[in-house]
């Protein structure tokens, strides 16, 4: 490790200052602390944000479920409201990683990170939910802009994510068995906004699917979208998995997923 320097604030006023002056965010170290260790990034300052106790913890407000950036992946998943009223968010906090992944990685972390395999941009996106941060509000649909890359500005933090609590909503994932990254996740949802379905670990990023949204929103059923064309050219292929099976993929999940959403 090369030398940097570490604040722990202990307030969102603090951390703000320190980030807007060009120190980085450290959520629970699970990519940062990696990607410094094999000199793909390193930073100068290093901001720790887990003494900030405004972004931390679980409120129901209204129709809504306000998840702070902090929040651990366990507690999202081990949390009363949250497999009341979203059990998909629930059950997909339960299947990242291992247990120690869940025990340090949290939800802003995920989300600013925007892995292209990352789980939970793909319910932030398929719930329509609003990225809040120390700045403003970012809908979902503007927030995740590609490989690693959101809407958030240099210095800009997230504060907490608003997820909307939907009719029914599901995800189903196909795990790489190594990292249990998404070779191909889909979130499905219900929502008073219509059907929203957001496929993740299949290219450069989280993406809603409008063919498989048409289908289901016609009839929301695993068969309605059998017939939904794929375009596997779309989609990217590795040493894992190719794209024409990634694309078949996307169906087979597509079809769990609702299958789970309607119990
Ligand atoms: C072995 C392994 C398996 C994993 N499996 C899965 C999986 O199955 N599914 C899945 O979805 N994920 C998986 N992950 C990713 C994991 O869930 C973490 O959420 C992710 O690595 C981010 O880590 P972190 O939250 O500790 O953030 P950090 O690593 O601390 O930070 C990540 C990035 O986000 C920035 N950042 C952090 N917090 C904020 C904030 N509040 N505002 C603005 N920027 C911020 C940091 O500056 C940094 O650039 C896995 C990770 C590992 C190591």
């Amino acid at each position: 490790m090369y030398a940097f320097t570490l604040e722990r604030p202990t307030t969102l006023a603090d951390a703000k200052r320190l980030t807007g002056g060009g120190a980085q965010a450290l959520a629970g170290g699970q990519t940062l602390i990696a990607s410094m260790k094999q000199r793909l990034m390193r930073p100068e300052n290093l901001i720790d944000l887990g003494g900030v106790a405004e972004l931390q913890g679980i409120r129901v407000d209204g129709q809504t479920i306000v998840i702070g950036a902090m929040t651990k992946h366990q507690d999202v998943a081990a949390n009363a409201d949250v497999r009341r009223l979203i059990p998909g968010l629930a059950a997909l906090a339960e299947g990242i990683g291992d247990r120690q992944v869940r025990a340090m990685g949290t939800m802003g972390g995920s989300v600013a990170n925007n892995d292209p395999a990352a789980c939970y941009p793909s319910a932030v996106l398929g719930l329509g939910a609003t990225v809040v941060t120390d700045r403003r509000e970012i809908k979902a649909d503007d927030f995740f802009q590609g490989l690693y890359t959101t809407a958030l500005d240099a210095g800009e933090l997230i504060t907490a994510i608003r997820f909307p609590v939907p009719t029914k909503a599901a995800y189903a994932k196909f795990r790489q068995p190594a990292s249990r990254f998404a070779l191909v996740g889909v979130f499905v949802a219900q929502t008073a906004g219509g059907v929203r379905v957001a496929i993740t670990g299949t290219g450069n990023g989280v993406f809603r699917h409008a063919g498989l949204e048409a289908a289901l929103a016609k009839s929301f059923t695993p068969e309605a979208v059998q017939g939904v064309q794929i375009d596997a050219s779309e989609i990217s292929g590795d040493l894992h998995a190719s794209s024409a099976y990634r694309a078949h993929m996307v169906t087979v999940q597509t079809q769990a997923a609702v299958r789970q959403a309607n119990g």
